[in-house]
């Protein structure tokens, strides 16, 4: 039997299949009048975060809300929002050429949540990426959240959650969204796309359908061509790692570490399981000596440690990979 609150739990019309549970948890919360000042939408790159934030904020701006918590779309407020022009809903984002979302921002913002709404009712932020705040800016933020104005929503949306301020973060309803079932993701990609897609595209993806659809299109096989001269030459153990180091960190360096682990997580797995793999498959080469796995975890390490210094200091990208490929290449070439 259905509980009264759960009786209208699927919603056909979010903004894709995996938002169900974020939406379920919200609603629920709206139908017993404990819906909350402040939400922190959290989860991997690639699951579509912002687009259920936007979507939400226009169910709570409409003024012909469908039940359940959903936008009617014909409405003056749904109309405003679909010209992207809702004077009650702010969006706060880096601005041009800025790295983080700034104190003036927030005062901002702030002071315009706290005018009255203009049409429905509600006054609604979506902040993000919300860890890219600089820490005054979260501070303004966290003075606001402690004393919310009335009918006011702030939706934080981040990719980095443990990066906000612990304060920050227990002022929230924090909300994950999960990565979906292979097999669901899977469907809905070829749906999407119209056409088969590697279950490679969306494992590179880490499992999150949007991100992997940017792939499907043609850009994960050009990075697959573009990494395998490179890779194959590390394996075979003759890699200019100079020359090398230099190409890579010229162009696409981020994509090109995280395939870098990608290719690595896989070449380990491939000789625990002693199962062929079709990513590491081009770059290994006939009778390949035993490899040493813990010497491969340690150049791994190695590497997710690096790639994170590198997405947060000044560190020199070219002498930053030219250590990681060194690692890579002694661990690939360690005797066991
Ligand atoms: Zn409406």
């Amino acid at each position: 039997m259905n509980h009264p609150l759960e009786s209208n739990h699927t919603n056909p019309h979010l903004p894709c299949p995996w938002h169900q549970a974020a939406w379920t948890l919200l609603n629920r919360s709206w139908d017993t009048q404990r819906f909350p000042h402040a939400i922190l939408l959290h989860g991997v790159p690639g699951l579509g975060k912002k687009l259920f934030a936007q979507w939400f904020a226009q169910a709570l701006l409409c003024e012909d809300r469908v039940e359940g918590l959903r936008s009617c779309g014909k409405c003056p407020s749904c109309k405003l929002n679909q010209a992207g022009s809702h004077p009650d809903l702010i969006l706060v984002s880096p601005e041009e050429d800025k790295q983080q979302i700034s104190v003036d921002q927030i005062r901002a913002t702030n002071e315009s949540l706290s005018l009255t709404s203009t049409r429905s009712g509600f006054r609604v932020a979506i902040i993000e990426p919300a860890h890219q705040m600089t820490i005054a800016a979260a501070n303004s933020l966290l003075k606001t959240l402690e004393e919310p104005n009335k009918n006011t929503v702030i939706i934080m949306v981040t990719s980095h959650a443990a990066s906000l301020l612990p304060t920050l973060r227990s002022r929230c309803q924090q909300i994950g969204i999960a990565v979906p079932g292979t097999s669901s993701a899977q469907a809905w990609l070829e749906q999407q796309t119209g056409k088969a897609v590697l279950p490679e595209v969306l494992s590179y993806s880490g499992g999150a359908p949007l991100r992997a659809m940017e792939f499907a299109q043609g850009t994960f096989e050009a990075l697959r061509q573009s990494m395998l001269p490179g890779l194959s030459a590390l394996t075979d153990g003759n890699a200019d790692l100079t020359h090398l180091a230099q190409a890579w960190a010229d162009e696409q360096l981020p994509e090109r570490l995280r395939w870098l682990d990608y290719w690595l997580s896989r070449l380990i797995r491939q000789e625990i399981l002693r199962t062929a793999d079709p990513v590491t498959s081009g770059t290994l080469h006939g009778a390949q000596q035993v490899l040493n796995i813990s010497a491969m975890y340690r150049a791994l390490d190695k590497l997710r440690e690096l790639s994170e210094r590198l997405r947060r200091t000044a560190l020199q990208p070219e002498l930053a990979l030219m250590s990681i490929l060194m690692r890579i290449h002694q661990s690939l070439h360690a005797r066991n």
